[in-house]
């Protein structure tokens, strides 16, 4: 589904976190939001997932004017950099999680989380503990639970800054090549200039909430 955001804007008291941003995301392209730390790019993602309310700006969903539905409404899958696994919970039910909070059937639920495990490779680790897994595995785990409920919009942020230099090389690969799978709608959130231009179709450069360029990674450094 595409993204069409329209001069959004975010102030908090006296900071203007986003800026009159505007730019459209095309269905299925996976977009890096790229900039220093305190740019806007974590606001930006909050306002995508509507876990904020924009102070003025619109945004759509296809064609639909998702700027004042809350989060659930949206479905989006969101991913985090630390994972934000249940702890006590096998990875099984993690994944299935969403859809019990939808109430669907055990068994179809079960179903569809194994089978999302299994896209995700982690297949023969649910009935772990997300503490007896690898930054890797647990990432994998987190990914399987945002994808499970079929969400229109995929949002990552800065998901993985917890990994060491190898496993991220990994990760990085595998999330595109889900991202493409699934065929999902994505906006990738770093601050890592090499991660941006290796993962994604576009790359869209914040500083101080505002949009400064928003290129294909191959078009980058020829202006
Ligand atoms: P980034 O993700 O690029 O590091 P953020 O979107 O987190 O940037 O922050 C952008 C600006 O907005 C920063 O100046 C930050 O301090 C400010 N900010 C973010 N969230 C809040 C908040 N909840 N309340 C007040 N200021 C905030
Ligand atoms: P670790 O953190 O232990 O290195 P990874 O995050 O690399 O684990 O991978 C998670 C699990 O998925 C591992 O058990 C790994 O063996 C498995 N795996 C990774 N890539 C593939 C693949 N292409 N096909 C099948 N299994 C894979």
């Amino acid at each position: 589904m595409d993204i069409r955001i329209q001069d959004l804007t975010m102030r908090f008291d006296n900071i203007t976190a986003v800026n009159h941003l505007s730019t459209t995301i095309k269905d299925g392209e996976l977009v890096s939001l790229l900039g220093p730390s305190g740019c806007g790019k974590s606001t930006t993602l909050m306002l995508l997932s509507g876990l904020y309310k924009p102070t003025s700006g619109r945004i759509y969903f296809g064609n639909q004017n998702v700027t004042e539905l809350d989060a659930e409404k949206r479905q989006v899958g969101m991913v985090f950099q630390n994972y934000a696994l249940y702890p006590h919970l096998s990875v099984l039910k993690n994944i299935m999680f969403p859809l019990k909070m939808k109430k669907m059937n055990k068994i179809e639920a079960r179903e569809q989380a194994t089978e999302m495990a299994e896209l995700l490779h982690i297949g023969h680790l649910l009935n772990r503990k997300p503490g007896q897994l690898s930054g890797g595995q647990q990432q994998r785990v987190a990914i399987a639970r945002a994808l499970v409920k079929k969400p229109n919009v995929l949002l990552l942020d800065e998901p993985l800054s917890n990994l060491d230099a190898r496993l991220r090389l990994e990760m990085r690969e595998e999330i595109r090549r889900i991202q493409q799978e699934v065929g999902i709608t994505a906006v990738f959130v770093t601050h890592d200039q090499e991660e941006a231009l290796s993962i994604s179709d576009r790359v869209m450069i914040m500083n101080n909430g505002v949009l400064q360029q928003d290129s294909e990674p191959q078009q980058m450094y020829k202006k």
